[in-house]
């Protein structure tokens, strides 16, 4: 029996050690707190349940097979959404395709551009999917280093011409996971500028542009003039909405990127349950309310992780967007791997070794802001122990 080399050869997952110890604290009855995930704690908000149910009951259509791209009525929504959140104009049918979440889009889209050999430039750290999608794809993942001192921007220059010339697709996300970071307009045109001088393409992940703190806006990279000539975005009502388990998401930009999505689409899956999208089209609609109530629960919770950081010596700022903070580890550990096993080893604390997201996330951590309140307080307590206790033995 033979298993394909697209498989062998994908990277050992890299939480597996930290999974094997969770299911073993599990087993022993620890009480585990997990700063390790990002997956929204609070529910679906009503209105969406609501219309939901409503739909499913009352609309027996939505029980057949769906449109393969996504429901003419929910692309709509999709694209009158873009323009009055982004100002920009996207053509519901042609440039715009609905998935069963962006993570859905981001594995396909390798497969709809890139061709065995091929260079695909991922973000690292990153979340894993842009890489395993080059891996799918049978192309070369190159990995862009996200660097502190670069603001975890990529440098395009730091790019060797021979990797260049071979290059055909780059991922970015900005607002950033892991790392938090965010990206100007500025940024997204430099980008732009450099994707077309080199015939590359950009499909750029937006799954945190509404989890803003402090006034920021997070910018749209269609924004940015020419961009529709080589660039898609990704858009989620996983994280503004609390809406991970519905798997809602859609792609928009270059036209016939676009269509090449679509096609892998149609040979591959039969769209998101019409009921799902229908729901969703409420969230679109008026998302708002929902939004503005997270970004505060976020932002204290963002503001109790830095503050005990801080105190602690731990030097890391106020991060501007996302559900994460990201941080260096403490000094005294050889790794990220071995800060993180210590810390659920000791504590029953769950974090995201760096080293997770890529070898340049190695020497950082991340917590994860989708925790309830008193269990995140009784976290932060717990690391604060096992810190000050680390400080004591060295
Ligand atoms: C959470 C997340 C997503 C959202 O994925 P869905 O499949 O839409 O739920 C996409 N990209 C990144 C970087 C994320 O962290």
């Amino acid at each position: 029996m033979q298993i394909a080399d697209r498989i062998t050869s994908m990277p050992k997952y890299l939480f597996a050690e930290i999974d094997r110890l969770k299911w073993e604290a599990k087993a022993q009855g620890v009480d585990l707190i997990n700063l390790g995930v990002g997956d929204p704690d609070l529910p679906t908000p009503d209105f969406i349940v609501d219309a939901m149910v409503n739909i499913i009951k009352h609309k027996p259509a939505t029980h057949q097979y769906p449109e393969y791209d996504g429901d003419p009525a929910f692309r709509a929504s999709a694209a009158a959404y873009l323009k009055r959140r982004f100002a920009i104009d996207i053509h519901a049918d042609r440039e715009l395709v609905g998935l069963i979440g962006s993570k859905e889009g981001i594995a396909h889209f390798a497969l709809a551009v890139a061709n065995p050999g091929d260079v695909v430039l991922v973000p690292d750290p990153a979340y894993p999917v842009y890489f395993m999608s080059a891996v799918l794809a049978g192309a070369e993942p190159y990995r862009l280093p996200l660097l502190e001192k670069n603001s975890y921007l990529p440098d395009f220059s730091a790019i060797p011409a021979d990797i260049l010339r071979r290059a055909r697709l780059m991922y970015l996300n900005y607002p950033n996971n892991p790392t938090s970071a965010v990206a100007d307009i500025a940024f997204f045109r430099e980008a732009v500028a450099f994707a077309k001088q080199h015939n590359i393409v950009i499909c750029h992940d937006n799954a945190y542009a509404e989890i803003t703190f402090d006034g920021f806006v997070a910018p749209s990279i269609l924004q940015v003039e020419g961009a529709k000539e080589c660039c898609i975005e990704l858009y989620s009502l996983s994280k503004p909405l609390n809406m991970t388990g519905w798997r809602v998401a859609f792609a928009y930009g270059q036209e016939q990127l676009i269509s090449a999505l679509r096609k892998v689409k149609t040979a591959t899956d039969s769209g998101q349950f019409t009921a799902i999208q229908f729901a969703a089209m409420e969230g679109l609609a008026s998302p708002e309310k929902t939004i503005e109530r997270m970004r505060g629960i976020y932002t204290a919770r963002r503001d109790r992780v830095v503050a005990m950081l801080n105190n602690l010596g731990l030097k890391c700022e106020l991060p501007k967007a996302s559900l994460y903070v990201w941080l260096g580890i403490p000094p005294g550990f050889a790794s990220s791997q071995d800060f993180a096993m210590e810390l659920l080893a000791s504590q029953g604390v769950i974090v995201s070794p760096g080293v997770g997201f890529g070898q340049y996330g190695e020497g950082y951590f991340r917590i994860s802001l989708t925790t309830p309140d008193p269990r995140l307080d009784e976290g932060l307590e717990r690391i604060r122990k096992f810190i000050t206790s680390a400080k004591n033995q060295s």
